[in-house]
């Protein structure tokens, strides 16, 4: 099973990239936080990525589409993979669908998870994330059982630069400009499922659970 998730940032595509993939046994590839780790490691990848990610811009197209192809090459990603945050432009997603073309692959679901603007800034500055693991948190909604401290694996938990306010507005922006677009995309494949978000995390993994399965 091949999976994309949409939706604009904050609209919990890690969260329920996560659940479907421990659930389905496949892997799950956040394109956030491969650029994450590089930027932790101090790499060049992580330099270069880091001057667009504090600006709330996306980085260039030609710093992660050959990143995510040579991944989902890879022998664990066979039998599916949950891709969360790629592609993010109309160019990334052609890059993409060519590629998988010469694999003789397709997408079986994009998976587009609808939240307002409206709630989004609230969202992300409640939103924590593990430094270590990568898990992340809400503080009042989905909150760990020691403050600041991941439930998963005993790391600090703490706001991302770019889950401030301002950050976050541009971000929005940069989605309905950049990003939105996939969902005709998606659409005209035939693959979209469009989830409400603003429901509970559960219930929000349980319509994914039922389109995946239906
Ligand atoms: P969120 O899901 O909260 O939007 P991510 O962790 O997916 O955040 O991404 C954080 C930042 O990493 C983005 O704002 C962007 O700068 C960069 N990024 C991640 N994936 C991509 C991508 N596919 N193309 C360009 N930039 C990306
Ligand atoms: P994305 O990967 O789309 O940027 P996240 O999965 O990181 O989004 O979720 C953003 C924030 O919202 C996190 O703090 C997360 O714990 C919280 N969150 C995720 N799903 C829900 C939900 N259904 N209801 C309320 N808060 C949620
Ligand atoms: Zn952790």
């Amino acid at each position: 099973m091949k999976i994309i998730m949409l939706g604009v940032p904050g609209a919990g595509k890690g969260t329920q990239a996560k659940k479907i993939a421990a659930k389905y046994e496949i892997p799950h590839i956040s394109t956030g936080d491969i650029f994450r780790a590089n930027i932790k490691n101090g790499t060049e990848l992580g330099n270069k990525a880091k001057e667009y990610m504090d600006q709330g811009l996306l980085v260039p197209d030609e710093l992660v589409v050959d990143l995510v192809v040579d991944r989902v090459g890879q022998e664990d990603c066979k039998n599916g993979y949950v891709l969360d945050g790629f592609p993010r432009t109309i160019p990334q997603a052609e890059a993409l669908d060519s590629a998988l073309l010469n694999m003789n692959q397709k997408i079986d679901y994009a998976i587009n998870i609808e939240v307002p603007d409206q709630n989004i800034v609230d969202r992300m500055s409640g939103r924590r994330a593990c430094l270590s693991c990568g898990a992340t948190y809400h503080i009042i909604n989905i909150p760990t059982k020691v403050e600041g401290i991941c439930d998963v694996c005993g790391g600090s938990t703490v706001l991302r630069d770019d889950d401030k306010p301002e950050t976050v507005l541009k971000r929005l922006n940069v989605y309905h400009d950049q990003t939105q677009p996939l969902i005709e995309y998606y659409a005209n494949k035939g693959v979209l499922a469009n989830i409400d978000g603003t429901m509970d995390m559960a219930d929000v993994f349980a319509a994914i659970e039922n389109t995946l399965e239906k």
